[in-house]
């Protein structure tokens, strides 16, 4: 160990946290800042003021001289526009650090030029950013100095959402008020507050630098377009969880250190199943700050891994033929008094209570699974999604054997009685078991688990912001609580009514449930049986956000409007297109300039080969067979890359954004495979020393 580390004294030290505002704030004023955080409302002009001025002596105690409102606008990633603490220096030509309250609750950062689908015609271009301050502030520091970073939300002057906050913290009101329609039908009086509480797993790739550099699809698109598979893969799985290298140690040691600075409670690390991927799992915390935490998690990622000379890749497919990298995203329930209602509990009443709640999301997923693959879908899970290693495209739930007993005796006979290991209960339920993880919960084909007392979406891409998939998830379990309150609101027998209702969800969605293999082709056709969708695309998925479905969900409880929907498939469609375009001009560029001179260089070394021999009376039947197979490939290379060339010119005119992304999908991306197998043959024939970028072999073993 070359340095000790004291993680209670770090903890959190670069945010300007509840304690640190205990400490820094006058009583009254920490008071009302409480109030507002736990309840919601706006800060007084005076509270403001004070807080921000507590909050720029400490950060720049800490050597802050920016401020940023950061937020999350739709491109999925954070932005921020710096300012300076300073103001006009005073008659004595002394410089004093300022910073108001209106510049911390509200900022108008010149951000025209982010997507907005739409949202906002140039005239209006005015985008304002409010603090979330349910998220504290952080201090991020970088080359270019310590700035305070404000989490905030990103709007428009009519108020419409430009960001991926504002729709997430309008879901968490959303569920939280369904939710508590369903304690107090059960008793409990005292919650005020559901919360959603998310645990993002993150799973990543590390490259060594020099040979990232190399590499111009790996700098442009962030996932190799060319590479013949490295004689060894991930088939010996000899990497996962296998011994953590020198190299990669050494960047999660000052990757840890940085993120529980920022307040991040990074808690395992892990290689993951193909070589040079590795995990990185935070603990569990409240829905939005865990969105946030997950965006500093893959900043700080990518920063770490530069200062140790490596480059971190969070693209979701970043090597054909291997693993590639997801984002499971946990998600539960829980009272502001420590309920978790994903928790089946010891007594009868809790466990009717938890069967409720997990026949609302048995509805809320099979209702919605277009929308919640759609709330998954980004151009580079397309490549994840139904591949092998990944969760399919088709949504179904994993309950466990146990579970999944339990749901079937209650849609045959309306009672559960022979439980696995259970007791008995009075109102034809008996006591469940325990369902703490068993084994069974290993079945990691599942794209939506229950692993004893939360959810695990796996189908989120590594490269995504969480903001969307726990929208989604938030609002279609808000819909079937509201659904179930309504009408046990209003049920004369409530014991009876809700026996009925558990069975009725229960019964109506079971074709839902599925434990079996994910990855197979059975579960495909099956799938195709039960009516399940098999959305397999981004481009595909995109216009579930604006069915009527969909927009009578959102607009009901003020999530998104049909505009904001609208906006947001526009900016699927524009992201779609401009990715896959980026990544066919890189590949012509590559093919172009290094991959075909290259082997026209060898064609004419083994051409002088089989001249020479030749000459010299030998038997040419090799090198002329070489030379025939590699001109054969070479050729292929030519015209494919003309026709990338032509086809991806051709898309670039489209004017229409979906017409452009459904064109990108069915015309170019099988160019750009045209132009890639050739290509990928070569590699395994010519020379290595011939080969003009570092081979798959190189990058994934080289860390
Ligand atoms: P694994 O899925 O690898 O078995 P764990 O189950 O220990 O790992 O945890 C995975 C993630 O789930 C962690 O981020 C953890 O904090 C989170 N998690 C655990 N309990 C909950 C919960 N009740 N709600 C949401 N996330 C949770
Ligand atoms: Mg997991």
């Amino acid at each position: 160990m070359n340095k000790m580390m004291n993680v209670e004294e770090i903890f959190g030290q670069n945010v300007f946290d509840l304690p640190k505002m205990q400490e820094r704030l006058p009583e009254d004023i920490f008071a009302e800042v409480s109030t507002v955080m736990q309840q919601g409302g706006v800060l007084s002009m005076t509270a403001a003021n004070v807080v921000a001025k507590a909050m720029k002596d400490w950060a720049v105690e800490n050597g802050a001289t920016h401020f940023t409102h950061w937020f999350q606008p739709l491109t999925g990633i954070t932005a921020e526009k710096h300012d300076a603490f300073i103001t006009h220096p005073n008659e004595d030509g002394k410089m004093i650090m300022e910073f108001s309250g209106k510049e911390l609750i509200k900022g108008e950062p010149d951000a025209s030029s982010f997507p907005s689908g739409g949202l906002r015609a140039t005239f209006e271009a005015r985008g304002y950013t409010a603090w979330d301050m349910t998220s504290p502030a952080f201090l991020k520091g970088s080359a270019n100095g310590v700035v305070l970073c404000i989490p905030t939300a990103f709007y428009s002057y009519t108020g419409e959402a430009l960001d991926k906050k504002t729709p997430l913290l309008r879901s968490m009101e959303a569920i939280s008020k369904q939710a508590l329609r369903i304690m107090r039908l059960f008793g409990n009086d005292d919650a005020m507050k559901v919360i959603p509480s998310v645990g993002a797993e993150q799973e990543y790739f590390l490259v060594d630098e020099g040979l990232y550099k190399q590499r111009a699809d790996l700098m442009f698109a962030g996932r190799t377009l060319f590479g013949a598979p490295a004689p060894k893969g991930q088939e010996m799985e000899d990497h996962y969880f296998g011994v953590i290298r020198e190299r990669v140690a050494a960047f999660m040691a000052d990757l840890n250190e940085e993120l529980w600075k920022l307040g991040v409670t990074a808690k395992t690390q892990h290689n993951e199943a193909a070589p040079a991927q590795h995990e990185l799992a935070p603990i569990y915390e409240t829905c939005n700050i865990a969105t946030d935490h997950n965006q500093i998690v893959m900043e700080t990622m990518k920063r770490v891994a530069t200062q140790h000379s490596m480059r971190c890749l969070l693209h979701e497919k970043p090597y054909a033929g291997v693993n590639g990298s997801g984002k499971h995203n946990n998600w539960s329930i829980t009272t502001d008094t420590g309920i978790n209602m994903l928790d089946p509990g010891d007594t009868p009443n809790e466990n009717i209570q938890f069967l409720l709640v997990l026949a609302c999301i048995m509805r809320a997923v099979d209702k919605h699974a277009d929308l919640l693959r759609q709330s998954a879908a980004d151009v580079g899970n397309d490549h994840r999604l139904g591949a092998d290693e990944a969760p399919p495209a088709i949504i179904s739930i994993f309950l466990g054997e146990q579970l999944e007993d339990v749901v079937k005796q209650l849609v045959e006979t309306g009672a559960a009685e022979s439980l696995k290991e259970g007791g008995t209960l009075e109102t034809g339920v008996s006591t469940l078991p325990d369902f703490e993880k068993d084994a069974t919960d290993r079945n990691r084909t599942s794209p939506f688990a229950f692993t004893g007392n939360k959810f695990e979406f796996r189908m989120v891409g590594s490269s995504d912001s969480i903001a969307g998939p726990n929208t989604t998830l938030n609002a279609i379990v808000a819909q079937a609580f509201c659904e179930a309150a309504d009408r046990l609101e209003a049920a004369p027998n409530f014991d009876l009514a809700v026996h009925d209702l558990i069975k009725e969800y229960m019964s109506e969605h079971q074709r839902i449930i599925f434990n079996g293999n994910g990855y197979s082709d059975e579960w495909v056709r099956e799938a195709e049986k039960r009516g399940l969708p098999n959305i397999r695309t981004t481009v595909e998925a995109a216009s579930t956000l604006t069915s009527d479905k969909s927009v009578e969900l959102f607009e009901q409880f003020g999530i998104y409007t049909k505009a904001e929907l609208e906006s947001r498939e526009e900016i699927i469609y524009e992201t779609y297109s401009k990715t896959i375009n980026i990544e066919a001009l890189t590949m012509i560029d590559m093919a172009g300039k290094q991959i075909i001179p290259a082997v026209v260089k060898y064609t004419k070394t083994l051409a002088d080969m089989v001249n020479s021999l030749h000459d010299a009376g030998v038997d040419i039947t090799v090198q002329k067979g070489m030379l025939e197979s590699v001109s054969k490939r070479l050729a292929a290379m030519q015209t494919a890359c003309a026709n990338l060339k032509d086809v991806d010119r051709k898309a670039r005119n489209i004017k229409n954004a979906k017409e452009q992304a459904f064109f990108y999908m069915n015309e170019v991306i099988p160019a750009m495979e045209a132009l890639r197998a050739p290509a990928d043959e070569l590699e395994m024939i010519v020379d290595k020393e011939v080969w003009p970028i570092p081979t798959y072999g190189e990058l994934m073993f080289e860390v």
